[in-house]
């Protein structure tokens, strides 16, 4: 097995690869570069943020691919009681979690940005492959299914080079290809708040994808509350419940990555009613208290490493 890494979209990107083969694994680094100039929304130059930059004023013709992650997005947002939303780009800027935001914006700041967050301002017109977004200061953030979408490129591109066993890591986004001759591949679930090293469950998964959204990765803590990256376009602040993660176990990178981060938001029982009536997606919940929860292991085993500790 060899190990590639590199940074890039602001995480660390780790590819395995069966044997050295650095060529194919600087074209995966290529394909991811091609794809943040496609979809990042802190990226002057990306495709994503001609859009938010013409926002309230035209609409702007975007590559195909774009268009229909964006129509996908928008459709997820408008589901009755969805919590994710592709237009919060405004809310999340306000709070800065991640970047330079160490405290809670002042609530003013915070009202006028859930002025500009409603998923039905953005209009698509599939005939000329456009996208407007209704009001100046509306921005389309696709931080929370970028790196799924993304991960299935590779993946694609790896099946298509007959690359035999492999897998990405784009920042704890992560896919793996399958060979019947070699073992599954093992994933460690990282322990909230812990160091990098201390895994609350390790997962053996073939061929699928395992994405987690955590409260415990981009935050902060403001006189003794946390605040974490996943917000409430309804209240405007970081979504709050009985859950520290949410991993999905799924085919699809990107529908793990939009599920992980819709989940989450369900809360626990929430989640565990919803995945009974969806067996195509598994998903392994780590409760306030520690407790990892899974809701079914059809494709991947679960072993509990550390619980209540
Ligand atoms: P991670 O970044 O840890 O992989 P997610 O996939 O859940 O976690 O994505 C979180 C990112 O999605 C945030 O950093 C932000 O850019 C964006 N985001 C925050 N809240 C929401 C929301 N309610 N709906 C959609 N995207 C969101
Ligand atoms: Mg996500």
């Amino acid at each position: 097995m060899t190990n590639y890494q590199a940074v890039m979209m602001g995480s660390p990107i780790r590819l395995s690869l069966s044997r050295s083969n650095p060529q194919r694994a600087r074209a995966v680094f290529q394909l991811i570069k091609q794809q943040e100039t496609l979809l990042s929304a802190n990226r002057d130059d990306s495709r994503l943020m001609a859009v938010n930059r013409a926002a309230g004023d035209r609409p702007i013709v975007v590559p195909a691919a774009l268009f229909q992650l964006v129509a996908l997005a928008q459709q997820i947002s408008l589901l009755p009681g969805s919590l994710f939303n592709l237009t919060i780009g405004p809310l999340v800027k306000t709070w800065r979690i991640g970047f330079a935001g160490h405290s809670p914006p002042p609530i003013q700041q915070i009202l006028d940005s859930m002025l500009l967050i409603d998923p039905h301002d953005l209009v698509l017109d599939p005939e000329n492959q456009s996208i407007f977004l209704r009001k100046k200061g509306m921005e389309i953030d696709l931080g929370a299914i970028a790196k799924g979408y993304i991960a299935d490129k590779i993946c694609q591109y790896l099946a298509e080079q007959q690359e035999p066993f492999a897998l990405i890591n784009l920042g704890g986004n992560i896919h793996t290809l399958a060979h019947p001759e070699c073992g599954p591949w093992q994933v460690g679930l990282q322990k909230p708040f812990a160091t990098a090293q201390t895994l609350s469950a390790r997962l053996a998964v073939s061929g699928r994808s395992v994405v987690t959204s955590g409260v415990y990765e981009r935050c902060f803590l403001y006189q003794q509350q946390r605040y974490h990256h996943i917000l409430d376009s309804r209240t405007g602040y970081p979504l709050d419940n009985d859950l520290l993660s949410v991993t999905v176990i799924s085919d699809s990178s990107l529908i793990g990555d939009i599920y992980s981060t819709l989940l989450y938001g369900m809360g626990l029982e929430g989640s565990l009613a919803w995945l009974k009536h969806h067996p195509e997606l598994e998903a392994v919940m780590i409760t306030r208290d520690n407790k990892v929860i899974c809701s079914s292991q059809r494709h991947f085993q679960c072993h509990v490493i550390d619980e209540n500790q």
